[in-house]
């Protein structure tokens, strides 16, 4: 008999599961309490233009080409991935600007330019560190079911033992990035990847250096969007019989003889399932919200747990004159600890850290850190208006006159309603220190037959780990299910190898 899985949530982790489990034969349903698939992964309009509001950076292409593999497909038939050669341009508001770059050698001239020789040769001393870091916890981490860590060293090899000594879990990043970087606002541009996170350079393990490789390996824009990845992989699944049913929210786990047997909606509908994947927030399991079973299953999984940050941004269609842009931009705040020290503070920065988005002439996206304090009413209405005046008034300083004609707002209230008990915390736990990245909960929970999928789960945030949780949480469904396509070996271009 094919195995029924019911999978709670269309964010990218539950999407590359559907694909997969469709993929291996079972009888897929996936339940997405919103109108559309995506999650965080979601576009929004302002003054009739389309404007994508979540993710805008699309990494690490190998993780995506390989799922698109085990699935029988191929990337590039389906999505127009187009290199970006300028990762990002950064400014600040005294007029200097630096463009960063896939190549590392135009990235060193143009750090040379703006900081001298010394700093060249700092930012090449980094480079080299972070690639260390990332190949060291690759395969070895990311790409493996929630390593301990002895596993880690198991995991790791002879030959990346070393590299692991040295991935400095002990220190934070800011104090590590000194090293490099004598140039203060060196050291804050590449702070500003512990973001990526949803962490703060003061605390997080300087592990994340790493997130600068898995950038430098390459940007891509997705042509007609980032939202495009989720409606493909709607259609991949629905092509392998994966059955979608939005507005669709899921109030409980069922459970008979101590184990999952279907899906409550909060429609009261029962859906039978000898399977679960939640890729609710784990907060919002936590919390109950998938009803006692899904709750106990994951007791503890928060234990000692500090929300990562939360966003306010912008969609905003409108014009913009001064500087020009590139498809990312960063515009620095004055003083980079003040502004981490005020959200911490649970308040928005005075003077934020702005990054932009110009996917295409009149649309922009726009977003700066914020608390993750929306289930506490924070930051109110009149905040999220103040902080738009500070931010125009910052661009403008920073030579950009920014123009809006519309605006479509999403701040911490409006993440907690959508990510519901998260506060608007956009990447599960923060990084605090080197244990935090293995506190977070593999695929599999104490309940026979719950699993989990998101960026709240092993490997962590971002689109690439969200997915390659998703496809952990199928191999492991599969095996334990005792699928004869438990594996799905893909040998990838470049040595990348993926199970
Ligand atoms: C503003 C912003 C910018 C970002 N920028 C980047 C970036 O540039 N690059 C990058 O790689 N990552 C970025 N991220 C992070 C990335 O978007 C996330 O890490 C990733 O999309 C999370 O995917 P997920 O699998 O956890 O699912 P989520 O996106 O969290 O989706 C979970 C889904 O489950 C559904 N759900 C929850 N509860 C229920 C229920 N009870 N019943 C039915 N459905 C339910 C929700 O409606 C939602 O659709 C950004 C995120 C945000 C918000």
């Amino acid at each position: 008999m094919t195995a029924k899985i019911v999978i709670i949530g269309a964010g990218i982790g539950g999407l590359v599961a559907s694909l997969l489990l469709a993929q291996a034969g079972l009888d897929v349903t996936v339940c997405e309490a919103a109108p559309t698939p995506g999650g965080k992964l979601r576009q929004v309009t302002a003054g009739g233009a389309t404007i994508d509001a979540g993710p805008t950076v699309f990494t690490l292409r190998p993780v995506f080409e390989a799922i698109f593999a085990m699935a029988g497909a191929r990337l590039e038939e389906h999505l127009t991935l187009e290199p970006l050669d300028c990762l990002a341009r950064h400014a600040w508001e005294d007029g200097a600007t630096l463009d960063l770059f896939a190549d590392l050698e135009k990235s060193a001239a143009a750090i040379a330019d703006f900081a001298g020789a010394t700093a060249a040769a700092g930012y090449r001393a980094f480079s080299a560190r972070a690639r260390k870091i990332f190949e060291t916890l690759d395969f070895s981490f990311m790409q493996t079911h929630q390593p301990r860590l002895a596993g880690l060293i198991r995991n790791a090899g002879p030959a990346h033992l070393g590299g692991l000594l040295n991935l400095s879990p002990f220190s934070n990043m800011w104090d590590e990035l000194g090293r490099y970087f004598a140039n203060p606002r060196l050291r804050q541009l590449f702070a500003r990847y512990a973001t990526y996170c949803g962490s703060s350079p003061f605390s997080a393990p300087a592990t994340l250096m790493l997130i600068a490789h898995a950038e430098r390996l390459g940007v891509w824009r997705i042509a007609g969007g980032m939202f495009r990845l989720a409606e493909v992989l709607v259609r991949l699944a629905e092509a392998r019989g994966a059955n979608f049913r939005f507005n669709a929210k899921v109030s409980d786990v069922i459970t008979r003889n101590g184990r999952v047997c279907g899906a409550r909606l909060a429609s009261g509908e029962t859906l039978p399932a000898d399977a679960v994947i939640a890729n609710a927030d784990l907060a919002a399991i936590n919390a109950g919200y998938l009803g006692p079973a899904a709750r106990d299953a994951v007791a503890g999984m928060m234990k000692n747990a500090t929300r990562s940050l939360s966003a306010l941004t912008w969609a905003i269609s409108g014009a913009a004159e001064g500087c020009p842009l590139a498809h990312h931009n960063v515009f620095f705040s004055n003083d980079y600890k003040a502004e981490f020290a005020e959200i911490a503070g649970k308040k928005l920065p005075t003077d934020p850290t702005i990054y932009i988005c110009a996917p295409n002439p009149g649309a922009f996206f726009c977003l700066v850190n914020a608390p993750p304090v929306g289930d506490a009413g924070n930051p109110t209405q009149a905040e999220e208006d103040a902080c738009l005046n500070i931010v125009l008034r910052k661009l403008q300083r920073c030579g950009l006159t920014l123009r809006p004609d519309a605006i479509t707002r999403t701040g911490p209230q409006d993440f907690e309603t959508m990510f519901q008990a998260t506060g608007g915390a956009l990447y599960g736990r923060a990084l605090t220190n080197w244990k935090d990245s293995f506190a977070r909960p593999g695929a599999k929970t104490k309940l026979p037959g719950l699993y989990l999928a998101g960026g709240a789960i092993h490997p962590g945030p971002g689109l690439p780990m969200a997915a390659i949780s998703g496809r952990l949480a199928a191999t492991r469904l599969l095996e334990d299910f005792g699928s004869t396509r438990t594996s799905f070996q893909v040998d990838m271009p470049g040595g990348t190898s993926m199970r």
